[in-house]
């Protein structure tokens, strides 16, 4: 799988994508625990400010109709659009979603979807007022919403997106941690030290979780 973003802000991006789990799938070492470890995504970041025409490589302007902030131009993103898949033979393995308090929300089904049906996923990232409506249509475009609430800047849903979506490949969590991923449901869990003092008061763990009865364990579970 292949992530393109398109942000004003790519540097605030990659150290996350750089770390742990994303880091370690852009990787084509033999990390620890799996065998054969190849690149399961790639990430790549586009600044629309390289894109621009302008002589202080201007990315956004006033609105038409009026009306408060400003807006992203269109062409800037067109353009890093064009270089991040715009030569790629298949279009229908590309999709591209525009960050947007009004998108359709995501959820896990459509991490699942995303990650089956695509080969490159372009996201671009708004700031300020949002971006040109000719962006959406040229491109075909869907918007999406990572919830409801309005943030400052599509870089946080985008990054949320590409982690939900990374952790449907397959290899991209590795053994260990894709039994972590379907535990993750199961809830209440413990680690050491047994008994822990938090303000003079004692907190110990469970007496079935160290009974190594794991029947008793999941009934437990189930039960809180
Ligand atoms: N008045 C603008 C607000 C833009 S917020 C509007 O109605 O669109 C600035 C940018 O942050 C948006 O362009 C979008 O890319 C991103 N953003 C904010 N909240 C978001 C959310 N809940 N989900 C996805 N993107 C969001």
């Amino acid at each position: 799988m292949n992530f393109h973003v398109i942000t004003l802000f790519p540097e605030i991006c990659k150290v996350y994508t750089d770390a742990s789990v994303l880091g370690r799938a852009q990787k084509t070492d033999k990390g620890r625990g799996a065998k054969n470890r190849g690149k399961k995504i790639e990430v790549n970041y586009y600044n629309p400010r390289e894109f621009s025409k302008d002589k202080h490589n201007k990315t956004d302007d006033r609105p038409y109709g009026g009306g408060p902030g400003m807006v992203m131009q269109a062409e800037p993103i067109l353009r890093a659009w064009d270089k991040a898949v715009g030569k790629k033979k298949n279009q229908k393995k590309v999709k591209t979603l525009i960050m947007s308090p009004r998108g359709k929300q995501f959820d896990q089904k459509l991490a699942k979807q995303y990650a089956a049906k695509y080969d490159h996923l372009v996201f671009i990232s708004g700031r300020y007022e949002g971006i040109d409506s000719r962006v959406k249509k040229i491109l075909k475009a869907d918007e999406v919403s990572v919830g409801d609430y309005v943030l400052t800047g599509g870089e946080l849903p985008a990054l949320t997106i590409i982690d939900a979506v990374a952790r449907e490949i397959p290899g991209v969590l590795g053994e260990i941690a894709s039994l972590e991923d379907r535990r993750v449901t199961s809830g209440e869990t413990y680690t050491r030290p047994e008994t822990i003092e938090y303000k003079k008061k004692k907190y110990s763990v469970p007496k079935v979780f160290l009974s190594g009865n794991h029947k008793d364990i999941e009934t437990h579970r189930a039960k809180n």
